[in-house]
């Protein structure tokens, strides 16, 4: 039988979820463990961290991420869109650096404050 075996991230009790080919969960504590597993199963999603260029010489990268998971298979993509990527401007935490990326429902935001010189 083709099995995978997981330990569900939600929550820190961190259950060792078993989840099979018919997608049938085992071990989960609560709800949020099978859709964890079945998602991580059907459609794996991953927070993406990285910097992205900017035109400032005081800090020429800003570091960035995804606002929620992008699908595990649109990672190198998104990477490389980023890395055509000089941010401009002023930003704040939080700020969105690209909207929509590569046309999901995922924000790129800012993790740092960048004040251009
Ligand atoms: S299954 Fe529920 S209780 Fe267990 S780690 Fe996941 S979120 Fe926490």
């Amino acid at each position: 039988m083709n099995e995978k075996q997981m330990i569900c991230i939600m929550c820190p009790i961190g259950c060792h979820v078993t989840v099979d080919e018919n997608l049938n969960v085992t071990g989960n504590k609560c709800p949020r463990g099978k859709n964890y597993a079945i998602e991580e199963m059907t459609c794996p999603k991953r927070i993406l961290t990285t910097t992205v260029k900017t035109d400032s010489k005081m800090m020429p990268r800003l570091s960035v991420k995804t606002d929620k998971p992008i699908e595990k298979s649109l990672l190198f993509e998104a990477l490389e869109k980023l890395n055509h990527i000089t941010v401009k401007k002023n930003v704040k935490i939080g700020d969105v650096i690209v909207k929509h990326i590569l046309d999901t429902d995922v924000d790129i935001i800012a993790t740092k404050l960048l004040i251009r010189e």
